[in-house]
């Protein structure tokens, strides 16, 4: 079993769960991310090592909350 550690999530702060699975497919797209935050919905990829998790954003609602991706 590979075990992903807790991540902080940057949106609310608050930690998203750790999780253990057999296999850790590649995270791409935020469908992928085994850790999700509940409140959110900002996923984290499934890196193992904190440090290297980044993390995918759902689709802004309006324009104006967030400006486009640079
Ligand atoms: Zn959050």
């Amino acid at each position: 079993m590979v075990k992903l550690p807790k991540v902080r999530c940057p949106g609310c702060g608050k930690f998203m769960a750790a999780v253990a699975v057999k296999v850790v497919p590649p995270a791409n797209k935020l469908e992928d991310c085994l850790r999700r935050c509940a409140k959110c919905d900002i996923g984290a990829t499934n890196a193992k090592s904190p440090a290297k998790v980044k993390f995918i954003f759902p689709p802004p609602k309006t324009r104006e909350e967030l400006p486009p991706a640079a």
